[in-house]
This record gives C-alpha cells, structure tokens and sequence, in this order.
C-alpha cells in the first residue's frame, strides 16, 4: 500500500488532494490521507470582513469534508514533526502516519519580528484572531460612549485603533475598518464618540507596501483620502497596557493595537538555506517531501490563493507522474495578480507590472476571483458566483460552495 499525506487543508493542500482524488480514481493500493489542525477551510482573502462585521465566520469557512471526499481521507490534528530520513509525521495527538510521499501545505504564521506578543495586541492571523479585532473595537466603542455620557473625558486610547504593519493585510485592515467605522459602528454611538476616532497605520519603513513599489503611491494616496493616519519610520519596541512605545522613545497611547506586521513559512525542518525546494517543488533534501503555497520560501508576489492552488495541483501531478515512471513537471510563475482590497476601491497588480486602480481593477478582481473559482471549484459555482455578483449579493462564498 502506498501511502500519501498532505498537510495543510488551505488553498494548496485542497487543490491537491482534490487533484489526486480526481487523477488517481481507481487506483488501487493507495491510500491518501489530509491532515489539518482545523476542520473547516477558510477563505483567508476574506478574513479582514470578519473584523468590520462585513462577513460572518460561517459565510468564509466550509467543512473539509465538502471539499475532499472519500477515499481520500481527512484526519484533524495537529502536525507537530515531520521525520524525512524514516518518511513518518508525528501528530499532536500522538499518533504517527507514515508516507511514501508528503505534502506540506501549511502555509504562514506570523511573525512577531523579535517582539514579545501579550494580551493588549491582537496578532491577526486566523479567523478567530479577526474576530476578536471586531470585538475588541466594539466593546472600546461602547466603553468610550459610556464614559462620554457620564462626562468623563479620558477616552482618546479607547477611541485610537493602530494597525502595525503596512503590508497587503494591515492596508485592507486599517482602510475597511475606517470605512466600517464610519459607515457603520459609529451610527449605534453618540455623534460626539466620532469626533474622538481615529484609525493609524504606523510602519517602520517609509512608505506602505513597500514590497509592491507600483501599489505603494496608490495605496498611500488612497489611506490617506479614506481618512487613514498614516505614521511611517516608527519601529515598535514593545506593547504595553497604554498602547505602543517606539524605539526613538515616542509612544503612541491606545487600547487597540492589531499587529499585521508580518508572517513567515511554517518549517518543520531545520532548513538553513534561503530556498527550500527545487523547480519541482519537491524539497531539495528529502525528495519525497513537497512544499506548496505560502510555506514556499518565495517572492511576496507568489504568495496568493491563485499560486497555492496551482502548486498543489503541480505537487499531486508530480506525484502521480513519479507513481507512473514520467518526468516531473516544472513550476512556473504565470504572473498572478496581487490585488490589495481597500474597501471602497481596489488595486491590482499583475506581474508584468501593470497597475489598474478604480472600476478597471475592480472589474479585473472580480474576473480574477471568478476565474480562480472556475478553475478550481467547476462550472457549477462559476456560474452561481457570477449571479451572485449581478445579483450585488455577498462575493465572499465564491471560494466555498460546490
Ligand atoms: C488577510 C488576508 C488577505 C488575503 N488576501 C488575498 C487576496 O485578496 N488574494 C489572494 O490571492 N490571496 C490573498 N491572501 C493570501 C492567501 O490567503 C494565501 O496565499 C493562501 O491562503 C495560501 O494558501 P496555503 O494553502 O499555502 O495556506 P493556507 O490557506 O494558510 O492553509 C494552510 C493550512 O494549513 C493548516 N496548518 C498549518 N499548520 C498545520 C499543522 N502543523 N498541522 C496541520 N495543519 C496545519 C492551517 O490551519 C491551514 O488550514 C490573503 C491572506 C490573508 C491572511
């Protein structure tokens, strides 16, 4: 019996699961099994619209198990090791699975850049992390209103939202929570409580985006008309009970602090080398190991649902063509777009280069979902997601329903 495993049920390790199942049906002897810390797959693109009550969890998450279907096997637990000299992974519950072929499709964690997290930031990351955005900015709200009704004026740290990190996530976050502010929460509060909030976005570099040169004027003009505090070449030193304290000695006090301020392939193994995989993606030590999606160590510009599915499906073919005695096919960047969702409006970017801002890019972001959609869930739900959008109903199930 040969034995594969794929860890990871995001983007990636779906898209390869479902590309085994699809190519290997019939198969016999074979057993493939998908291992995910969660039982449900999330749709990560949409995960800010959690923190502004735009979505709700259910309407970004699905079962695995609507997903990847029998014989392919689902298993939740948590990966805590992978053995490649004996070709085993050990799980959090202690069992242990052997593999005659694996998949690490685990994507990122964030990365805390050398500083100590604790209960006043909220690290957003999961779900549950944007979730707890949402809740922390209205229970400070209604705090502050509070406070306001019975004369007291001290409110200005409840009222300052600081998002730390001003790459794709925190520039969605800080614009959708502005426009969520202003379109939304506030209109349950006092008309006094909006003359005491703000929205900033303080980065260390000197400018937002700085990985997208051609998306950071655009985005920063674009903050700024949203009515976003930008505070660039401010590196945070340490979160404390009275918000930040920056490394020239400023501080900056508020409640609610969101560190967007970066993420980092999640290694199972102790990879010291720059790149951890071949043009195959298989890893270049242990050749029965692949590594897809974000857990590449790639260019940003790679690091997007697009490219997680097509290199999960390249890693279940490279399998299947190893299987079968063929040559293993070649990864290559087709050129996806990086969009940056601003709330209001959107910006794209495609790796030739090309930038589209406004209606164009909006027409091409939806083009571009859909056209992810199609490739990766079938005609049926190309077809209902396209009515959805004439219908002006929610976007936001077209990663999900089959
Ligand atoms: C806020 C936000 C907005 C984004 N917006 C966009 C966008 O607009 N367009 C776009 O194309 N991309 C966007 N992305 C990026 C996109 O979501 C990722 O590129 C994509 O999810 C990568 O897929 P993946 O399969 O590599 O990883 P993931 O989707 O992160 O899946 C990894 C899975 O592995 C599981 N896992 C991790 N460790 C373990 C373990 N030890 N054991 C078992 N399971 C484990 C995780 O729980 C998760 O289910 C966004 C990401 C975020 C966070």
């Amino acid at each position: 019996m040969r034995k594969i495993v794929i860890i990871g049920g995001g983007f990636s390790g779906i898209a390869a699961a479902r590309t085994l199942k699809k190519r290997l049906v019939g198969m016999k002897r074979l057993e493939i099994t998908l291992v995910s810390e969660r039982s449900h797959f999330v749709a990560s693109p949409n995960l800010t619209n959690i923190a502004t009550g735009d979505e709700k969890i259910a309407q970004i998450t699905t079962h695995l198990s609507k997903l990847v279907s029998a014989p392919i096997k689902i298993e939740i637990d948590r990966v805590s090791s992978i053995h490649p000299l004996e070709k085993s992974i050990s799980l959090e519950s202690g069992a242990q699975l052997d593999y005659d072929f694996a998949i690490q499709a685990t994507g990122t964690q964030l990365d805390w850049r050398g500083l100590e997290p604790n209960s006043h930031v909220i690290g957003c990351k999961k779900a549950s992390d944007f979730l707890d955005v949402q809740e922390r900015v209205i229970a400070s709200l209604t705090r502050a209103n509070e406070m306001l009704e019975k004369g007291e004026s001290a409110i200005e740290a409840l009222c300052t939202f600081v998002v730390i990190g001003a790459g794709p996530t925190g520039i969605t976050l800080a614009a959708k929570l502005t426009v969520a502010l202003k379109n939304r929460y506030l209109s349950e509060y006092s008309s006094e409580l909006r003359k005491h909030v703000s929205v900033i976005l303080v980065d260390a570099d000197d400018r937002v985006l700085t990985e997208f040169p051609d998306l950071s004027p655009i985005a920063g003009m674009e903050l700024e008309r949203l009515g976003v505090d930008l505070r660039l070449k401010l590196k945070v030193e340490n979160f404390n009970e009275k918000g930040l304290l920056f490394d020239n000695g400023e501080t900056l006090d508020s409640e609610n602090l969101f560190w967007c301020g970066g993420v980092q392939r999640i290694s199972f193994l102790d990879e010291k080398r720059d790149r951890v995989c071949d043009a195959s993606l298989r890893h270049l030590d242990y050749r029965e190991l692949y590594i897809v999606g974000d857990a590449v160590d790639e260019q940003p510009i790679t690091m997007n649902a697009h490219c997680a599915v097509a290199q999960g499906r390249l890693a279940a073919s490279n399998i299947i063509a190893d299987l079968s005695g063929r040559k293993a096919s070649r990864w290559s960047n087709k050129g996806w777009p990086m969009i940056i969702d601003l709330g209001e409006t959107k910006i794209a970017i495609n790796s030739r280069g090309d930038v589209l801002q406004g209606r164009s890019a909006r027409i091409y972001a939806k083009a571009s979902r859909a056209k992810l959609l199609k490739e990766w869930m079938g005609s049926y739900s190309t077809w209902k997601f396209l009515m959805d959008e004439m219908l002006k109903k929610t976007s936001s199930t077209f990663f999900l329903e089959e």
